[in-house]
């Protein structure tokens, strides 16, 4: 089976200079490896035109395959049309289907076209054109032929530096034709798990014979801000295979985390969390007086249609103490727990949270230790009311010790909900 090499090249004086962070090469390279071809090369070069032939050269002379973004816009310093002419020794020719594009682009848009705009529709000889079919420059599909300074055939994919752009323009014409070029030999699938309570190495050892090299499936373990997340990746000759390959993996990781498992496949706690309350048509409401509305702002962003988060507040401190204070409450019971009461009947919600501000230790504030308490509250339909109180250390590096207790708090809610 052949072994496909590919490179990526990333064209743009914001990216060598620092300004902007290169995050296509990344996610080209994933989708590479989707189709089982191996990125080996990542290249960055400016909007320099001398700099750029070197490094479309060496692409050209070490690559089967080389993907390119950036430097298609109609300025001038959008070199990259011109680059693969000269490297490959052709002149540049102007495409009348691509100036009608250009033109239809801008007339519905509503705009005049300035001239300069039609080096868009300028490509090497030979090139194919790569539809944007909602963008103005199109991508260009070159292939450089075996020649003096390449001993091999190259195929570079051309395609604008605008995210969103390329990825559409991938999915429509890029990843097909490479498929077909390929034979798509085989097709890699990852499938994740996310886990959240106990640290990575605990977790690995709770799966001894997974988490080791050269297995297939092969398993990979990451830790990100205390969320771990473990990583199935099969190959095979098609998706379906992949998938039944992974499938008994992803059961044992299971039957082994059990509930430390609380979603799959890019969910967050949040997502999950307002997932159960949505599927159940209940709702919370949540009054913060340790986290910044931390734990609110994460329930919003899963919560898109706003069915689930109905309140939020950030009190201060003297309107926490009235929110916590039994005299104003249901008398009896503590007093977080009636502040969680009162947010959740104030809101006519289902579920009140009420998260308690740190309680700083003087004696540990200096390694960033506190504790804060939670206490999560519901009442069930036969007017029996169940609380969750839970104590928890803000505690770890201060990069993502808040990431951290949002999770916390985020998680106890999960296993409320039940
Ligand atoms: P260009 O196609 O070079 O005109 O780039 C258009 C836009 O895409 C600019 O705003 C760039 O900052 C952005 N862009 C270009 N290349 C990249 C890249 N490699 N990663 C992320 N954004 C990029
Ligand atoms: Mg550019």
């Amino acid at each position: 089976m052949k072994t496909w090499i590919a490179e990526v090249i990333s064209v743009g004086d914001e990216l060598v200079s620092g300004q902007r962070l290169d995050t296509n090469a990344q996610w080209i390279s994933q989708q590479l490896n989707e189709l089982g071809i191996r990125t080996a090369f990542h290249s960055t070069v400016g909007d320099n035109l001398d700099l750029s032939q070197t490094v479309f050269r060496n692409a050209a002379a070490r690559a089967d395959i080389v993907v390119c973004t950036g430097g298609l816009g109609p300025t001038a310093d959008d070199l990259t049309r011109e680059v693969i002419a000269r490297t490959a020794g052709v002149p540049l020719e102007r495409r009348d289907e691509v100036v009608a594009h250009i033109r239809q682009m801008y007339r519905i848009r509503n705009r005049e076209m300035p001239l300069s705009n039609l080096v868009q529709a300028d490509f090497p000889a030979g090139a194919t054109v790569i539809d944007n079919p909602e963008g103005t420059a199109p991508g260009i599909d070159f292939t450089f032929l075996p020649a003096a300074g390449h001993h091999r055939q190259c195929r570079i994919f051309a395609l604008p530096g605008v995210p969103a752009e390329l990825k559409q323009m991938w999915s429509l014409s890029v990843r097909p034709a490479l498929q077909r070029m390929t034979g798509a030999s085989s097709v890699i699938v990852h499938r994740t798990l996310h886990v959240f309570g106990e640290g990575e190495s605990k977790i690995e050892s709770m799966l001894p014979d997974l988490v080791a090299r050269g297995n297939d499936p092969v398993t990979g373990i990451t830790a990100s801000a205390a969320t771990i997340t473990l990583r199935v990746s099969a190959s095979g000759t098609n998706g379906a295979e992949c998938e039944e390959k992974i499938a008994p993996v992803l059961n044992t990781i299971r039957e082994r985390l059990g509930d430390l498992v609380y979603g799959a496949d890019g969910q967050t706690l949040a997502d999950v969390v307002i997932g159960k309350l949505k599927q159940r048509g209940q709702t919370l409401a949540v009054i913060d007086a340790g986290l910044h509305g931390d734990v609110a702002s994460a329930l919003a962003v899963a919560d898109h249609d706003r069915s689930v988060l109905r309140n939020a507040i950030l009190p201060a401190a003297q309107s926490f103490a009235t929110y916590c204070d039994p005299q104003n409450g249901a008398h009896g019971i503590p007093p977080l727990q009636n502040a969680a009461a009162r947010i959740k009947d104030q809101s006519n919600a289902d579920f009140g949270i009420a998260i308690g501000p740190l309680n700083r230790d003087p004696g540990k504030i200096e390694r960033g230790e506190a504790t804060f308490d939670v206490t999560a509250i519901k009442v069930g339909s036969d007017g029996e009311v169940f609380t969750s109180d839970d104590r928890y250390v803000y505690r770890g590096h201060s990069s993502w010790r808040q990431q951290r207790a949002v999770k916390q708090v985020l998680n106890q809610l999960r296993f409320m909900i039940g």
